[in-house]
């Protein structure tokens, strides 16, 4: 795992409706909105709810728990320090399975990736106040 900093991530703009998401590791903390309404996660934010258009959302944080849903392997190295290869994948929130992440999966074999892989969620510190939600095998190093 590279130091805070020292790979050259395009970070996001942090912005009220975001900040929730991107500093919640900082407290170890996967946060999305959440409708009180109908209980249904909001990511990316939005202003209202997608499912019933209420405006009542929340930050509330998932057990980090999620599956892997789709991967793929990139061998091209596109960002100085950030070696390749390493994984991109979309990942699927244990609380919402439609609740989807593109992240990044790491302490894992390449080999060892199957649909449904169970995961946890770890945090990058990549400097500005911004943590990126990375995920590993639930099961320890693969
Ligand atoms: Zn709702």
């Amino acid at each position: 795992m590279p130091e805070a900093g020292s790979v050259t991530r395009l970070l996001p703009l942090l912005t009220d409706s975001n900040r929730h998401f991107w500093e919640g590791g900082g407290e170890n903390k996967l946060n999305f909105l959440h409708c009180a309404a109908c209980s249904h996660y909001v990511h990316p934010p939005l202003p209202n709810c997608p499912q019933c258009m209420q405006r009542d959302l929340e930050v509330r944080a998932v057990s980090g728990q999620a599956s892997l849903l789709s991967w793929t392997v990139n061998h091209q190295p596109w960002i100085p320090g950030f070696d390749p290869p390493y994984v991109i994948a979309l990942v699927a929130i244990k609380e919402q399975p439609t609740l989807r992440l593109m992240t990044n999966i790491v302490d894992c074999k390449i080999e060892k990736l199957v649909d449904g892989l169970q995961l946890e969620v770890v945090f990058e510190n990549a400097g500005e106040g911004v943590f990126l939600p990375l995920f590993k095998p639930v099961d320890g190093p693969a």
